[in-house]
């Protein structure tokens, strides 16, 4: 008890002894030993842990405490894609002998219920923000013109010797002068904000962000087209995946508009027309241009751009590629010494457990005495939530043949249908690939897609990561019936 008193007692004059120095230092200038610029998934991680091991710390957010993740990506994405999979279940609840109807959707008591989580998640950052000891500042920050690195935020400059750039990135978003119209639609941002099931949908783009909210729309009963350049989806997926998944679209009724894109958007009285131009990718044909009619979501999903206009960054000597993107070395250093970047803003592996292990292990390379904490960016795990779900790690095969070729690979590959569609009606395929690498098997990629890939993926992640064989693969004892027990049976 006494200890406790004393410990309390300690924090509290240590605390205080900080609050002092920053505001004796300079008179206007407020100093930490970390300043993290943007609370989302990398900048609250890296605060956090920062703390953690005794740095005195402030993370500046201009928008809501959780950033990219919490507010309108991961968290209430997945709230929507867990009320797409009851639709499915409930579509398949007669063939599984449940005889009466099924209870009516509504979709603005889903948004209150997920609104509300949400909220209650940015209140816990900011509870954690405060047990850790951590000042939350509230504003858009921008680097000044002073000598020593610094920040500018509503009016008060604030320092430290190692500041953070963790400040994401937004969706992209097309100007009227590309597209006449463009500004009708929406961005995923804009799809969180959707108060009613719209009716038609059309999503623009090929990307994971662009499959997701079609699955969802199209699922939960929206009349859904997607719009893409291409041939098919997710194009930078091994192409076995791709290629399922464009079937898998198709198959669960949307409408996939290939080698096209929007040419023009207009407001009629029933809602927006979209003019779509469609190239025919050998030129042997005329383009052919149609419209889409009564659209009350078009939703824009053609990339995402990174946080780095407001904040000076140039003129501080930091580096950025062609893109915005802030150049960094395997350490998250930028070009100027002191100040770091992590996450989204980097462009590389734009995902919320990249952006966090990137923050943690920053914090401890500088506080914690280990300067070679960094992150391993390969064989990370990514799980695309379609209908059915994705899950991949390691490389495609493309990417082996380039590394490894062709004649040094072995691949394994099975096209089932799941064993929950044995009585369904509606039906989806489970897709498997193992890419294997020399004399010893060596599992370097492993792609699949099909009920369960999602949560099936994260142990098989650790097999690769350990650099498991295939013999280690076959050496494990199949779990039945499932459909995880093709991945150790493959021939
Ligand atoms: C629709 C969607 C779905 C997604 N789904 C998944 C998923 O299922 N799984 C997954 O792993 N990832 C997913 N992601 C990606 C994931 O959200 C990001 O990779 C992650 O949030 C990146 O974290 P970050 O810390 O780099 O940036 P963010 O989380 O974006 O945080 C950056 C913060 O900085 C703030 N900021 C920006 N500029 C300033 C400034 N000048 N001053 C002060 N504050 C500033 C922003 O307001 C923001 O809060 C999804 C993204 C989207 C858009």
């Amino acid at each position: 008890m006494y200890r406790n008193a004393l410990s309390a007692f300690s924090l509290n004059i240590a605390t205080l002894c900080r609050l002092l120095s920053r505001t004796m230092a300079s008179d206007t200038v407020a100093r930490f030993d970390f300043l993290v610029i943007g609370g989302g998934s990398g900048g609250l991680a890296g605060a956090r842990r920062a703390a953690e091991l005794g740095a005195s710390t402030a993370v500046i957010e201009s928008h809501k405490l959780g950033g990219t993740c919490v507010n309108v990506g991961c968290v209430p994405k997945k709230v929507m894609w867990n009320a797409a999979v009851h639709a499915e279940v409930a579509h398949d609840r007669t063939d599984y002998g449940y005889l009466a109807g099924n209870a009516q959707f509504s979709w603005h008591s889903l948004k209150s219920k997920r609104d509300a989580y949400v909220g209650r998640l940015n209140q816990i950052y900011q509870a954690n923000l405060d047990k850790a000891n951590i000042e939350a500042i509230h504003g858009l920050a921008s680097f000044t013109d002073d000598l020593e690195p610094t920040v500018e935020v509503n009016g008060k400059k604030y320092t430290a010797p190692h500041i953070l750039i963790a400040t994401g990135g937004r969706p992209t978003v097309l100007s009227d002068q590309e597209v006449p119209g463009a500004n009708l639609g929406i961005t995923s941002d804009g799809f969180f904000e959707i108060d009613t099931l719209p009716k038609r949908s059309v999503i623009v783009g090929a990307g994971y962000i662009a499959v997701e909210m079609a699955g969802i729309l199209s699922t939960l009963g929206s009349k859904t087209s997607i719009i893409i350049r291409q041939g098919e989806v997710l194009r930078n997926f091994d192409s076995f995946i791709s290629a399922n998944c464009t079937r898998e679209l198709e198959n669960a009724g949307i409408e996939l508009w290939r080698n096209t894109q929007v040419k023009s958007v207009r407001e009629m009285n029933h809602g927006l027309e979209v003019t779509l131009v469609t190239k025919d990718p050998e030129k042997k044909e005329e383009d052919l241009i149609e419209t889409i009619e009564e659209v009350d979501c078009l939703l824009w999903a053609i990339g995402r751009e990174p946080n780095t206009s407001g904040l000076n960054i140039s003129q501080m000597g930091i580096e950025t590629d062609e893109r915005g993107h802030i150049v960094v070395d395997e350490f998250q250093n930028t070009t100027r010494q002191g100040i770091y970047a992590v996450g989204d803003v980097c462009g590389k592996a734009l995902l919320t457990p990249v952006a966090i292990a990137a923050g943690r292990k920053l914090a401890h390379r500088i506080f914690d005495s280990k300067p070679e904490s960094k992150v391993d960016y390969s064989n990370i795990p990514t799980v695309v939530f379609s209908h059915p779900p994705i899950g991949t790690v390691g490389l495609t095969e493309e990417e082996a043949i380039k590394s490894w070729g062709q004649e040094n690979l072995k691949t394994y590959q099975t096209s089932f249908t799941p064993m929950y569609h044995a009585v369904t009606t509606r039906k989806t395929q489970c897709v498997m690939k193992l890419i294997c690498v020399g004399k010893e098997e060596k599992v370097v990629g492993l792609h699949m897609q099909g009920l369960g890939c999602d949560e099936m993926l994260q142990g098989f992640a650790v097999a690769v990561r350990m650099g498991a064989t295939k013999a280690d693969f076959d050496n494990t004892i199949a779990i039945h019936p499932t459909s995880s027990e093709e991945l150790v049976t493959m021939r």
